[in-house]
């Protein structure tokens, strides 16, 4: 067995150990005779799973009884619809553009109210975090909405958008678990499973209680209700069940190894290498304003397509999978999520090394 440095954006890298716990699992879960794929979500073995992926889960992040977590499936762009079907009460919501997925998000809120883009950073290909300090906020928005993190162009945001008392609503997918996170701050916090924290398909959304009503927007199918999936413990149907095991294991593996805090000190030590050797190197550059850096996705450029492309081929014959950048900035992008290991972007920055050695004029 042969594995290699995966710096995909998403699906991505997984905790090694938990893989090899699955597979271990994988043909009689603990005694049950079946695999978790195979047995009911009504049976006392997978409630077992899926609650206690939920403890975990509130332990990690420190979420109160005030909110709700709630397993769905749909991916995250299906929030883009079921956020403002659920929240939109005024038919009002102010949206911040940060890239492609906020930009996808604001284009769905228009099918059912008035969404207007408060704040962009596309003047400048998202590379930036638009001032969130004093933004003209409407007076009867539902809610504020950012994408916390842009996978695609690899910014964050290091403050949170002054809402001026607007429920603030993020999608985190691909900064989900990489820190400590204060939940109060949201009215709604969501992610797609598949950047940092188990299968595609699954999407964790933590919802503050008093948010979840009954009275959605005409309309609104019963599966896109929220009230529908927290008044059954999100087994109104059936979940995606192997996916949710996968979720509550990358949790454990979590809390085993300190928790967010300790999560977040590995996180920036590793973009630190990346970013530190991209700051003095000759030929790489980053494509992110300084202070708006993600820990999670990096993009780089040499500035020459074809250097690019000979990059992107010759890192993957060396074991390092997935470098291609997006295809709206081009160039490389690496994205360094939790189960990335340190020594990974160690090897990859030592092979930027030697290349730009090979490649410098
Ligand atoms: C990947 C991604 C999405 C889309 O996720 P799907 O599960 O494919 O719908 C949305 N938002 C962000 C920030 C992402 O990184």
């Amino acid at each position: 067995m042969s594995r290699v440095y995966n710096f995909s954006a998403g699906p991505a890298v997984l905790p090694e150990e938990v893989l090899q716990e699955a597979a271990e699992e994988m043909l009689d879960y603990r005694g049950s005779g079946m695999s978790v794929m195979e047995m009911s979500h009504r049976s006392k073995v997978y409630d077992d799973i899926i609650k206690g992926a939920e403890a975990t889960l509130r332990r990690l992040m420190n979420i109160s009884d005030e909110y709700e977590v709630l397993f769905l499936q749909g991916g995250a762009s299906t929030q883009f619809a079921m956020i403002p079907m659920n929240l939109m009460k005024n038919r009002v919501a102010d949206y911040i553009i940060t890239g492609q997925w906020a930009k996808k998000a604001w284009q769905e809120a228009q099918k059912y109210g008035q969404a207007n883009a408060v704040a962009s950073s596309a003047d400048q290909t998202f590379s930036y975090i638009p001032d969130c300090s004093d933004l003209p906020i409407s007076p009867d928005a539902d809610y504020v909405y950012i994408t916390e993190n842009n996978t695609i162009y690899g910014t964050k945001y290091h403050t949170l958008p002054n809402t001026k008392g607007k429920i603030l609503v993020s999608d985190a997918s691909s900064c989900f678990l990489s820190e400590p996170v204060d939940i109060n701050n949201y009215g709604l916090y969501y992610g797609g499973a598949q950047k940092n924290v188990g299968p595609a398909g699954v999407v964790i959304v933590i919802i503050r209680k008093d948010l979840i009503r009954e009275d959605v927007l005409p309309g609104t199918p019963t599966m896109l209700t929220y009230k529908i999936h927290a008044d059954n413990a999100s087994l109104y149907n059936t979940p995606p069940c192997y996916g949710i095991y996968i979720c509550g294991k990358v949790f454990e593996w979590l809390e085993k190894n300190g928790g967010l805090a300790a999560m977040k000190e590995k996180n920036v030590k590793k973009a630190k290498i990346l970013y530190d050797f991209l700051d003095q190197s000759q030929l790489f550059k980053g494509t992110v304003r300084r202070e708006d850096r993600s820990l999670m996705n990096v993009p780089f450029v040499t500035g020459d397509a074809d250097l690019d492309a000979l990059f992107v081929k010759e890192s993957k014959a060396a074991g390092f999978e997935n470098l291609k950048g997006h295809r709206t900035v081009g160039g490389m992008r690496a994205s360094i999520y939790n189960a990335m290991p340190i020594e990974g972007v160690e090897k990859l920055v030592a092979f930027m090394k030697d290349f730009e050695e090979a490649h410098l004029k």
